[in-house]
């Protein structure tokens, strides 16, 4: 058997230690309900990533895809009675994957690509050109992301239409992919952090005091991630927080039921739960109902953790499961582009519209 190098047998060891096997974590686990064996769940996985940085078993396609069908919701982080951080053990495990040379091939283009061109989708556009804003010194910059710069556009044209209508004056940042596709899937951490000092320099020397940001993944990353590598000497904010913080005066939407899914980025990584709601609260007119499985408890789209690129059916199905929580409503709203896009995929009846609530405040103000 290929010897596994690794640094990380004993963090592991202590987490397999003081695990109960209580099952309280694979009750939660989106992948393990939606593969349906113990291997996908979040004990199952630790005791194979054990078994594997042990030198027991093989790193074989079934033991990698188990590794890598976990969408990072942490939901299962939430809910262990012995304070097993799941994630980060998966995610030492991926990384000690790709340092003994497992990568997916899907994972490892997407890589290549966020190296080559700063994005990873391989756009060549700047982020200014992108967006059609200019560049110039302001204390407000809006770090666009790069799937609202490249793909999902609606989002940043919304964003950047309210700061205008708001009188914003604000900048947006010479900024490269922040960093979270390569860490969720186990790229290595040194070359993540000079992308970590690209983006907080980028932002220094337009003297932003205050970044705003419209996708969940980057704002965990600054908000979570950055400061743990590097010094983040600028006020970081999601745009609900910055909106939450306006005095807005939204048009009426009658006769529109509608429901709020917290990103599992925003809300568990981060704790961001009130200022979505607070800003959906002035929506006069609107008939706003919670799902069962809301707030910390929320469940994840499927979106999340280099799944939906590497495993889409048990991505489209982790988010057909979470649609179906939001039965009876017209629309859902939420606050990331990964959320939308995998929510809209996954959707088996159109009439539900998946919104994010910057468009809607667009749209209303
Ligand atoms: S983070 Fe989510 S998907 Fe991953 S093991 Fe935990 S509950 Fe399952
Ligand atoms: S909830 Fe925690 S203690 Fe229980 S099986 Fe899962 S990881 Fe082990």
């Amino acid at each position: 058997m290929t010897k596994f190098e690794t640094d990380n047998l004993e963090k592991v060891r202590k987490a397999v230690n003081v695990c109960t096997m209580c099952g309280f974590c694979k009750s939660v686990c989106p992948s393990f309900k939606e593969v349906g064996w113990d291997t996908d769940s979040s004990r199952g996985r630790i005791t194979l990533i054990y078994g594997l940085l042990n030198g027991d078993i093989e790193a074989d396609p079934s033991v990698i895809k188990s590794i890598y069908t976990c969408t990072t919701c942490a939901d299962c982080v939430r809910r262990c009675p012995s304070k097993v951080d799941v994630v980060d053990i998966i995610e030492i495990a991926r990384a000690d994957l790709v340092k003994n040379g497992h990568m997916l091939d899907k994972h490892e283009s997407m890589c290549d690509r966020v190296v080559e061109f700063g994005n990873p989708f391989g756009e060549t556009a700047s982020i200014q050109e992108a967006v059609g804003v200019e560049r110039k010194k302001a204390k407000i910059g809006y770090y666009v992301g790069c799937t609202a710069a490249y793909r999902s556009k609606e989002i940043s044209e919304a964003t950047i239409s309210v700061l205008k209508k708001l009188n914003t004056d604000f900048t947006v940042v010479d900024e490269i992919c922040c960093g979270s596709v390569l860490q969720r899937v186990g790229y290595d951490q040194d070359y993540i952090t000079t992308m970590f000092e690209k983006n907080v320099n980028a932002i220094k020397e337009l003297g932003v005091e205050t970044v705003v940001l419209s996708c969940a993944g980057c704002y965990r990353m600054f908000k979570v991630e950055y400061p743990k590598y590097i010094d983040v000497p600028f006020e970081v904010l999601h745009i609900t927080e910055y909106l939450a913080r306006q005095d807005l005066k939204l048009k009426p939407m009658d006769k529109i039921k509608a429901t709020y899914h917290d990103p599992c980025h925003l809300g568990r990584h981060c704790g961001l739960y009130d200022a979505p709601r607070e800003i959906i609260a002035k929506i006069p007119g609107m008939e706003f109902k919670e799902m069962e499985y809301t707030r910390e408890k929320s469940h994840c789209c499927g979106g999340g953790g280099g799944v939906r690129s590497a495993f889409p059916d048990e991505s489209l199905g982790i988010a057909s499961t979470r649609l179906e929580e939001a039965e009876g409503m017209d629309m859902i709203i939420t606050t990331c582009p990964f959320c939308v896009n995998n929510l809209l995929a996954g959707r088996k009846d159109e009439k539900i519209e998946v919104v994010d609530l910057i468009e809607l405040v667009d749209k209303l103000l």
